[in-house]
C-alpha cells in the first residue's frame, strides 16, 4: 500500500477521499472494513453496492465520523480535504452542518414530528452559525423550489406530507450548508416505484446545478446504474470490483459481481426465474483464509482459498480494476459467447 499522497492546492480535493481504511470492532476475527479506497470527485456520482452487511453503510458513515463504538480505525479518510478521522467533535460538527451531508434510508425516522418542516431545514445551519435566521429562510424556500416543492411546505408538519414529498425535504435539508459531499444511503427504498424513479432523478439534476459530489448506497444495481459515473462493489469488508459503470455493468470481472447482475430482476429472465447467490457472507467470528467470496463462487480453485486476491486492471484499463485470481475466465466466457452468438 503506497503512502496517501497530501492534498494539493493545484487541483481541487475530492469531495471524498478514503484511502486504505481498515476498521476492527470488539469481538470480531476480521476487520468489518478491509483496505478500503474510495474516491468521489467534485460533482461525480458514485454507486457503492453489495449485499447487506458488506460494509457498503459503515463506509458512508465513516466519512461523517459515525463509528460504531469501540471501533478501531487505519487509514485515511478525507472530504473535501478535511481529515475526518482525526477531527475533533466540534470540527465533526462543522463539517457535517457544511460540507458534508447524508440522506438516510426512511425520512419519516429522520424528521422529528413535532417540528414544523420549516424548523428542520433551518435549525441546523443556524445552530451552527453557517447563517443567521432570514437568510437561512431564503435558503430553505430556493432549495424546497429546487426539489419541486414550494414555501407552503415550510409550516407544515411530517404527518402531513407524502413519505415522497418528505425525502425531497430531507434532500434540500441535505443541501442547505451547500456540500461539498452528499451521502445517500438507500435513499428511495423506504419509496414506492414511481417516487422512486423521481427522486433518482431529482438528485442527478441537483448534482449538476449544484456540483456536488454523490455517494449513493444501494443493493439495487439498476438504481446504481441509472445515477452513476463509477461503481464500487463491495464484498465482506472489501472493495472486490470498481470501474465505469458501463464497463463495470457490461462486462463484469468479478464473480461476485457477475453475480449480483444475474441476480437482479429482469422482466425478460428466462422462465421468469432469479438466480440467487448461493451461501451466505462470511461470518465475522471465523476470517476465510483466502478469497472471502470462495465458498460461494462457482469458479473458485486452491489458489482461491488460500490467497487473497489484489485488486488488478481488469482487461488492461487501469480505472476497472477487480479483485480476483480468475477474472480473466470472465472475460473469455465473454469473448466465447460473443464468438458463438
Ligand atoms: Fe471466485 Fe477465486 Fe475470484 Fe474469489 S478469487 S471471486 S473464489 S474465482
Amino acid at each position: 500500500m503506497s503512502p496517501m499522497p497530501p492534498p494539493t492546492s493545484a487541483s481541487p480535493a475530492p469531495a471524498l477521499d478514503i484511502w486504505g481504511l481498515r476498521l476492527t470492532l470488539p469481538g470480531t476475527a476480521r476487520p468489518v472494513l478491509d483496505g478500503v479506497d474510495l474516491t468521489v470527485g467534485p460533482g461525480d456520482t458514485v454507486a457503492l453496492v453489495g449485499e447487506s452487511g458488506s460494509g457498503k453503510s459503515l463506509t458512508s458513515r465513516a466519512a461523517l465520523g459515525l463509528l460504531p463504538p469501540g471501533a478501531a480505525t487505519e487509514g485515511a479518510v478525507r472530504v473535501e480535504g478535511h481529515d475526518v478521522l482525526a477531527a475533533s467533535a466540534e470540527r465533526l460538527r462543522a463539517l457535517r452542518a457544511g460540507t458534508v451531508a447524508m440522506i438516510f434510508q426512511d425520512p419519516r425516522a429522520t424528521l422529528n414530528p413535532l417540528r414544523r418542516i420549516g424548523d428542520f431545514l433551518t435549525e441546523g445551519v443556524r445552530a451552527t452559525g453557517l447563517m443567521d435566521g432570514p437568510t437561512a429562510t431564503a435558503r430553505a424556500v430556493e432549495l424546497l423550489r429546487a426539489v419541486g416543492l414550494d414555501d407552503t411546505a415550510l409550516g407544515t408538519y411530517p404527518s402531513q406530507v407524502s413519505g415522497g414529498m418528505l425525502q425531497r425535504v430531507v434532500i434540500a435539508a441535505a443541501l442547505m450548508g451547500d456540500p461539498a459531499l452528499l451521502l445517500a444511503d438507500e435513499p428511495t427504498t423506504a419509496l414506492d416505484v414511481t417516487t422512486q424513479a423521481e427522486v433518482i432523478a431529482l438528485l442527478a439534476r441537483l448534482r449538476a446545478t449544484f456540483r456536488t459530489g454523490l455517494l449513493f448506497v444501494t443493493h439495487d444495481l439498476d438504481l446504481a446504474a441509472a445515477i452513476s459515473d463509477r461503481v464500487y462493489v463491495m464484498y465482506a469488508g472489501r472493495i472486490v470490483e470498481t470501474g465505469p459503470a458501463d464497463a463495470l455493468f457490461e462486462h463484469p470481472r468479478h464473480p461476485y459481481t457477475a453475480a449480483l447482475l444475474a441476480s437482479t430482476p429482469r422482466l425478460t429472465a428466462p422462465g421468469g426465474r432469479l438466480s440467487a447467490i448461493p451461501g451466505q457472507p462470511p461470518d465475522l467470528r471465523t476470517p476465510p483464509a483466502g478469497c472471502a467470496f470462495a465458498a460461494r463462487c462457482s469458479l473458485a480453485t486452491g489458489i482461491c482459498r488460500e490467497s487473497v486476491p489484489e485488486a488488478r486492471p481488469a482487461q488492461g484499463r487501469p480505472e476497472h480494476v477487480a479483485a480476483c485470481h480468475h477474472s480473466d475466465r470472465l472475460r473469455l466466457a465473454e469473448e466465447g459467447a460473443v464468438a458463438d452468438a
